[in-house]
């Protein structure tokens, strides 16, 4: 399996192995990496794979896309990653042991539960096998990493949970100092490891997104000191999330006869293309259904086939704050298959989003071919949230995150008839309490390893928006 950019328009494309472009972010002419082609799932395989754990089907998906690993060297990252342990969350043994167990809500409407990993949210998903994907890449090189990253909540705490305590790899990194939640940066500034660094900048989260862009883009700074990063664009992340797809499709059916419907709360596109790419390899996925909260830019383009990135004073702060993303960066992957795969056309059509602008496929042939990728959108506000984690938690007695409410809401009016629906839960309650309080009047249990975590000393250095200051702190603990 080779690897090709969404953007390479030369006579011969450069063809990449898995590890090559393990580590790096976007290719070197600012395209997208994704498969040559995308290996198909047999029939014959889909009945097989009934039978497998979870570590199991992730060794038999995974395997098709990575020919520079020796396989048992995968199976073993793989089996160490996907374990009960790691995904348990308190919950009892044998549902622990599923790791993406579906919880039924009544029959042929269920939820694919993703959250149960170290930080609560379906980034632990991915995340976990990166870190461990990354230390061993980088022990065979014998190189090491310094990721920097800047994060609003989930992805930061995924990533330092996810890379704690590992060989050759730190982690810096920046928050908005006191705009996360009390839990949120509690979860991040109480790990004690000493490969983290947690940095908090007086300032927004763009603020902080401003340096990482800065430190990366000083070519001289970033080599020197080996940054990195594990943005959702990482190829490897949108590979992990495949496996739960198949798994979505195999627990939610009886036989290979079926059919389903996935529901994806969405903002960057990481997760629901990694649904599309299970589709195009052959799983029986009828309907993808993208759900996004107030900021519907995904929602406009699978309506109208406009696409019009928005700016940041644009974009809204809303209570389910990570699909707070007006520019998805993973939706160039999948506009590459939309149109047929021609690099020429997807860097026509990103010179205009690159340059602040937006494009518009209605009338192409393009825009013709979008229902046969099986795409259905909708969106959801603070009010349809409240409404729905109301109704879900009466009518079935189960709370549900802010996001998995909008995935909900939005699947409510794309179920098909005689194909059971499958929501992707991509978070805990315990993490969104606030909305949970005003919409139930009840504070969401919390798993027992986290009661209490607001009171464990922290580690955090705060500082100014300042580039220099938080290159002068990377030099000081790389040595
Ligand atoms: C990251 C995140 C999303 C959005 O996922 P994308 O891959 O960015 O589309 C949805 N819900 C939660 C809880 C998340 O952390």
């Amino acid at each position: 399996m080779r690897y090709i950019s969404t953007r390479d328009d030369s006579s011969t494309p450069a063809r990449k192995t898995f590890t090559d472009i393990l580590l790096g972010g976007l290719a070197p002419d600012g395209g997208l990496y994704l498969p040559e082609s995308y290996p198909q799932i047999t029939r014959a395989e889909l009945d097989a794979w009934r039978g497998l754990s979870y570590a199991e089907l992730a060794f038999a998906v995974i395997s098709k896309f990575v020919d520079d690993i020796p396989a048992d060297d995968l199976k073993a990252l793989i089996d160490k990653t996907y374990t009960a342990s790691v995904y348990c969350n308190g919950r009892n043994p044998e549902l622990a042991a599923e790791i993406t167990p579906v919880r039924w809500l009544e029959p042929g409407l269920g939820l694919l539960e993703l959250s149960n990993g170290p930080t609560l949210a379906f980034k632990d998903m991915a995340m976990q096998l990166l870190g461990n994907l990354f230390e061993y890449v980088l022990e065979k090189r014998g190189e090491t990493i310094n990721i920097l990253g800047a994060t609003s909540g989930d992805t930061g705490s995924a990533a330092e949970y996810a890379m704690r305590g590992k060989r050759g790899i730190r982690v810096f990194m920046l928050s908005p100092h006191n705009r996360m939640s009390a839990f949120q940066r509690a979860q991040m500034f109480s790990l004690q490891d000493a490969n983290i660094f947690n940095i908090a900048v007086r300032g927004m989260f763009d603020d902080a997104q401003d340096i990482v862009k800065a430190v990366s883009n000083d070519h001289e700074f970033k080599s020197r000191y080996k940054i990195g990063a594990v943005n959702s664009i990482n190829w490897a992340r949108v590979l992990a999330q495949t496996v739960y797809y198949v798994r979505a499709y195999l627990a939610g059916t009886r036989s290979n006869d079926e059919q389903i419907v996935l529901s994806v709360p969405s903002g960057n596109f990481g997760n629901i293309c990694a649904g599309h790419i299970a589709r195009m390899m052959g799983v029986p996925i009828a309907r993808l259904v993208l759900a996004t909260n107030e900021n519907d830019v995904l929602d406009e383009f699978f309506r109208t086939g406009i696409y019009r990135p928005r700016g940041t004073a644009e974009t809204m702060v809303t209570s389910s704050p990570s699909m707070d993303i007006s520019k998805a960066s993973n939706f160039e992957r999948f506009v590459f298959d939309l149109v047929g795969r021609d690099p020429n056309v997807v860097r026509a059509l990103w010179a205009s989003v690159d340059a602040g602008g937006s494009f518009d496929l209605t009338g192409t042939p393009h825009f013709a071919r979008l229902p046969t990728f099986g795409f259905a959108s909708g969106k959801s506000c603070h009010a349809d949230r409240l409404a729905t984690i109301r109704r879900i938690h009466e009518q079935y007695g189960i709370m549900v995150d802010t996001h998995t409410a909008d995935g909900l809401k939005v699947a409510a009016e794309h179920r098909l008839p005689g194909i059971s629906t499958l929501a992707l839960e991509t978070a805990l309650p315990a993490k969104f309490e606030e909305t949970i309080v005003e919409a139930l009047g009840m504070t969401p249990a919390r798993p027992a390893s986290m009661v209490g975590i607001e009171n464990l000393p922290q580690r955090v250095e705060v500082m100014d928006v300042d580039v220099d200051a938080v290159k002068r702190y990377i030099e000081r603990h790389c040595n």
